[in-house]
């Protein structure tokens, strides 16, 4: 068969994209009977919500924000990170992870990733530990937790907070626990392509009382309502404080209503994510050429994205071809992530090629397969097909 990229037959017809929300009616209905009620924002469904995510993740608090960046800068702000600090994190991740640590002034120093798990090397956050260092943030990468364990010993160590980015990792879960109450503060987003969406929208959970104060009050503006913590004479029932330089990070009810129904599928998405990736995994297994993503037996993977790596000896032609090879016979690929100091934001501050040469590495050969909920079971199976006509036609022993 004819590559599509050479004018073959594609695949399929119609293009199929990595990632994509799955909304039911019964998404709509909450959304509407928020639409026809007295609140919009900061009304009952916030909390509900919250204490929706915060009981799924096993946690003690969860605060509701307008996306998962907003939920990072608001974790580290609760951390009490803060300008001329160091903190670690992987570059591994989307630019937020990173952008979150400059928001307050402080930051960011790269520890390289595990080539076989993608996820931050506590060996190498240990390295770069300093007498600045206040935080780390660590990601799990595509849903796969990161090593907890050793990046909480290192936290003991060294008198340091762990914000634990689980944008792709809602319902993951690490040593039979659902990630969420490991970290010092974990964080959620709820973008369409996560495993919940609520259009933009995130969360940070955490078991610490002083942190979650701090954060309620970082999410709107640095007021506090609370009587008890007023700083002067309390005037009058109209009384408010404003202390700190907060922000308005709130989320709408609107959202907050779609992330309560959402909430009560995200076991079965799970499931889905799961069944799609055993039999990306079960298909790949057999395919030269291809390195199906990590799992251990401590760790079970919301599967937020399914990441293989090209066996580059085995096969003749760079990431880029197969990539548009794959694009071509309709198939969504995508690549997770740029190493964030690539970026020329972060080159002109003075990061180099070289901090960390294996994410460096393993980016020039990833590949995010299209993965989520609604596929159907041809989905899958164009999926597959696609990704065998493109390896076999390129590979050195053929
Ligand atoms: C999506 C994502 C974010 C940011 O979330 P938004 O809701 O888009 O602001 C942060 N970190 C990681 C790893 C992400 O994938």
């Amino acid at each position: 068969m004819t590559l599509a990229i050479f004018g073959g037959k594609p695949v399929r017809d119609t293009f199929l994209s990595y990632g994509k929300q799955y909304i039911d009616e019964e998404d709509i209905r909450h959304v509407v009977n928020i639409l026809k009620s007295d609140y919009l924002t900061t009304g009952p469904s916030i909390k509900a919500f919250e204490d929706k995510v915060a009981s799924y993740v096993d946690a003690r608090y969860a605060v509701a924000v307008s996306n998962g960046t907003a939920a990072l800068h608001t974790a580290l702000y609760g951390c009490e990170v803060k300008e001329g600090d160091e903190v670690i994190v992987t570059p591994m991740t989307f630019a937020a992870s990173s952008n979150a640590i400059m928001y307050l002034g402080a930051k960011p120093v790269f520890a390289d990733i595990d080539p076989i798990t993608y996820n931050i090397d506590p060996k190498d956050i240990e390295r770069k530990i300093t007498d600045r260092t206040t935080a780390i943030v660590t990601v799990d990468f595509a849903g796969l937790p990161a090593d907890l364990e050793k990046i909480l010993s290192l936290k003991e160590k060294y008198k340091l907070k762990v914000v634990e980015d689980a944008a792709h990792a809602l319902g993951s879960e690490y040593k039979g626990k659902k990630v969420g109450s490991y970290a010092d503060a974990t964080t959620f987003s709820f973008h369409p392509v996560k495993p919940i969406t609520t259009g933009e929208g995130g969360m940070i959970t955490t078991n610490n009382l002083a942190i979650y104060q701090r954060m309620l009050s970082f999410r709107t503006h640095g007021i506090t309502r609370e009587r008890s913590q007023f700083c002067n004479r309390d005037e009058g029932p109209w009384y408010y404080e404003q202390q700190a330089l907060g922000y308005n990070y709130r989320m709408t009810d609107i959202q907050a209503a779609l992330g309560l129904s959402q909430m009560d599928k995200i076991d079965a998405f799970i499931t889905k994510r799961r069944k799609v990736a055993q039999l990306y995994d079960e298909a790949f297994r057999e395919l030269e050429g291809v390195i199906t993503p990590y799992e251990s037996q401590d760790t079970k993977s919301a599967y937020h994205i399914y990441v293989i790596r090209l066996d580059v000896n085995k096969i003749k032609t760079a990431r880029r071809e197969i990539y548009e090879a794959l694009i071509a016979e309709n198939i969504g690929v995508n690549v997770h992530y740029i190493p964030v100091y690539y970026h020329p934001y972060y080159r002109e501050l003075g990061y180099q090629k070289g901090l960390c040469p294996y994410a460096e590495q393993v980016y020039e050969t990833m590949l995010t397969l299209p993965l989520y909920p609604s596929m159907s079971d041809k989905d899958i199976d164009d999926v597959i097909k696609a990704v065998y006509k493109v390896i076999q036609y390129y590979l050195v022993s053929k």
